[in-house]
């Protein structure tokens, strides 16, 4: 039986949106809540009193019984704390309320959350305050009741930033700020502001519940520690858009419609590369509630996954051999008059303002391709990024033909004169429909690529919340926005100003524009020679955060303080060593619980075989050929175990958090690869019956 889902009636039925509030609130509160939301102006009590009300009797009427302020730590996760509606009156009966404040404001202890030491555990004092720009919703989950979430940013009582929708806000407001000079000084008057958007593609794996449970590597890592490879893996290109099976088209089902329920656009939906691995894609969204709706599928994936007796794995690499998982990020800006700033229209060298922006563009992340690599650093991004499956480590940009042709003209003749034009696309079939290319083909292996009206930063990993990158993009395009504003603005022939400004750009930040193969070799070193970064790890990349340039952008923007900006490198630093160190601690245990003693009980099977095919006087020499690579894998085993655990050991002493990042990179993270050796190598020559835990090939072949 198929399943029928009416899309239209449930799409955003569990969102208390716009329309829900035109509908529910006084015209006159609607109104000043709308004024108070265009204006950014401070909420009065009495709107946030009737609203609240409202907000509550909406939330009881589809069952809810509590609220939460949901918020967003330096986890990657979000948090909640649920709080009833409920408040006992003096007759002893229950009265359901939900007060202006309490919409408003909260007040978590959260003390546990990683602050970078800008809270002392003994001075928790941390609060929540309601983000009206996005909406409230319901969250329904089986056998429970619902519960009314409230997006919110998470302070501390000094008002620093502990989250990180926070600085989102702040670098969208940066952004908005430093554009609006621009596109006044190109005459548009009507625009008030404007607005970052952002499509985030996420990709994901799904495996069988059952075998990812006798994994402990899954289980406690979100990746596989050991694994030789299957017979067979990606190399048939037999999974990417290939059919959808039936198990996993039911999961996608049910996936999205939690998700339109919840109002979010998801789109698309496919088979990606890596058997086993699949994508969802919803419709790009104001950068704020695009980040509220990332983290939101990501936490559905996995919950909806279990009731399919599914693991969804959003790890960046669940898997060695086969590639791992990243999410492109799509950004662009726009006015709130929906001019996007993007794009490039049919003849884009005669478009100057489109010119002007790409040049900022071009310069803000040639100028800080440090800081933007940082944005999508994490242990797991660590063995993505500069491997053979995603963009390299070294940040640049994909133009294409018809940018790059401009472009070029512009730095030769010091003018461009035309653009290249898609021509016909010639399919040699008759009946095909004729159409026209775009005028530029696409690029796949590009970190940052222009994909007609957006760019696509295909750097961040599968499990990272959208923010960070978001944060970095806004800010560092705000700065060069900014400086072309400094000097536009003070200038006596605009013309001719704008002329020699973008011209001066383009020429000085030509070498971060890469239209070739990022995932060759010779990029690497074509790289070096033009002086680009290559920043291979996240230790490196978390350094990035304590150049002073980039306290001072962050500064000067008012998207992080000098204090904040220490905070979240000292959290980079410590969510890095956490990582490696469960990674190492599943390791460890993992070979000298099942490992060894499954090699060991079957080399005893193998030596008795020995000893009786000998009594027999026949020929043994193949099981004492087994026996003898058996044991001596179990014994390489073994001592690169040992030094594994001295190397933790040393290395969880440390005190100072970037030296202890760096003994977790260097000793430890380093010693992995010593101990999977031989283990991968002893799966191959064990009995399968005998091996402790599932195969690669049961964990990918099996859903
Ligand atoms: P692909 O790059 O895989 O071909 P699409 O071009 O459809 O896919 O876009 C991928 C994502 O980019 C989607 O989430 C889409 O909504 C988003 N997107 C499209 N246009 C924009 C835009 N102007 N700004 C931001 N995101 C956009
Ligand atoms: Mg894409």
């Amino acid at each position: 039986m198929s399943v029928k889902i009416n899309v239209s009636e449930i799409f955003a039925s569990n969102v208390f949106d716009d329309a829900t509030m035109k509908q529910r609130l006084p015209k006159k509160i609607y109104a000043e809540f709308k004024n108070t939301l265009l204006e950014g102006k401070d909420l009065e009590p009495h709107v946030a009193e009737i609203i609240a009300h409202e907000m509550k009797e909406w939330a009881i009427e589809k069952g809810a019984t509590h609220y939460t302020h949901w918020f967003q730590p330096l986890t990657n996760i979000t948090a909640e704390k649920h709080d009833a509606f409920i408040n006992p009156q003096k007759d002893g009966s229950i009265l359901l309320s939900f007060s202006g404040k309490e919409l408003i404001k909260g007040e978590p202890d959260g003390s546990s959350f990683p602050s970078g030491g800008i809270r002392a555990t003994c001075e928790a004092r941390g609060y929540t305050a309601w983000d009206c720009t996005s909406p409230a919703f319901i969250h329904e989950a089986p056998d429970s009741t619902p519960v009314l979430y409230i997006p919110t940013i998470f302070c501390s009582y000094t008002g620093e930033a502990l989250d990180k929708k926070t600085p989102l806000l702040r670098s969208m407001e940066a952004l908005s700020t430093q554009a609006m000079r621009i596109i006044k000084l190109f005459g548009d008057t009507t625009a008030t502001k404007v607005v970052t958007s952002v499509g985030p593609e996420q990709e994901y794996f799904l495996v069988d519940k059952d075998t990812y449970d006798k994994r402990k590597d899954l289980i406690f890592t979100g990746r596989t520690l050991f694994g030789a490879p299957a017979p067979k893996g990606q190399e048939l290109d037999d999974h990417y858009f290939g059919t959808i099976k039936e198990r996993v088209l039911a999961y996608m089902t049910e996936l999205n419609e939690e998700l339109w329920k919840l109002g979010i656009t998801a789109k698309t939906q496919h088979n990606e590369v890596a058997p086993a691995q699949h994508e969802l894609a919803p419709i790009y969204d104001t950068t704020n509630i695009a980040t509220d709706h990332n983290q939101l599928v990501m936490e559905i994936m996995k919950k909806v996954a279990l009731r399919h007796n599914l693991v969804c794995l959003l790890h960046e690499k669940p898997f060695a051999g086969i590639n791992g998982s990243g999410k492109h990020n799509n950004w662009s800006m726009s006015t709130d008059t929906g001019k996007n700033l993007l794009e490039p229209g049919d003849t884009p060298h005669s478009n100057k303002q489109f010119l002007l922006v790409l040049a900022a563009i071009l310069k803000a992340v040639d100028d800080y391709a440090p800081l933007l690599r940082m944005s999508a650093a994490t242990p797991g991004n660590d063995h993505r990024l500069g491997a053979n499956e995603a963009p390299p480590a070294i940040i640049s940009v994909f133009l294409g033909d018809q940018l790059e042709d401009v472009l070029s003209q512009l730095c030769e003749k010091g003018e461009a004169t035309r653009s290249l034009e898609g021509s016909q696309l010639e399919t040699g079939v008759s009946t095909v429909p004729r159409f026209s290319k775009d005028a530029t083909d696409r690029n796949r292996t590009s970190p940052f690529a222009f994909t007609g009206n957006k760019f696509e930063f295909r750097m961040v990993g599968s499990s990272a919340s959208i923010a960070d990158p978001n944060i970095v993009l806004n800010t560092i395009v705000a700065e060069t926005l900014g400086q072309a504003a400094d000097i536009l603005e003070k200038a006596d022939d605009f013309e001719l100003a704008l002329h020699d400004l973008i011209k001066d750009w383009v020429t000085d930040h030509i070498r971060i524009i890469f239209n070739g193969d990022g995932y060759s070799d010779a990029w690497v070193e074509e790289a070096a020679r033009r002086g680009l970064p290559n920043i291979k790890n996240t230790v490196d990349a978390t350094s990035v955060l304590a150049d002073p340039e980039v306290i001072k952008l962050f500064d000067k923007h008012g998207v992080f303080s000098a204090v904040e900006i220490a905070a979240r490198e000292e959290v980079g630093y410590e969510n890095y060593s956490k990582a490696i160190n469960i990674e190492a601690r599943t390791m460890i245990d993992m070979v000298k619980k099942e490992i060894i003693p499954a090699v060991m009980e079957y080399t005893t099977t193998v030596a008795k075989s020995v000893a009786a095919v000998k009594a027999v006087g026949a020929d043994a020499s193949v099981q004492e050929k087994v026996l003898k690579e058996i044991t001596t894998e179990l014994s390489k085993l073994d001592a690169a175990v040992v030094k594994l655990e001295a190397a933790t050991d040393a290395s969880v002493k440390i005190e100072e958090p970037k030296a202890q990042a760096i003994a977790y990179r260097d000793d430890v993270f380093a010693q992995f690869a010593e101990v999977r050796e031989p283990a991968d190598k002893l799966e191959t020559l064990v009995d399968e019956k005998a091996w402790p835990f599932p195969t690669y090939a049961e964990l990918l072949f099996n859903v």
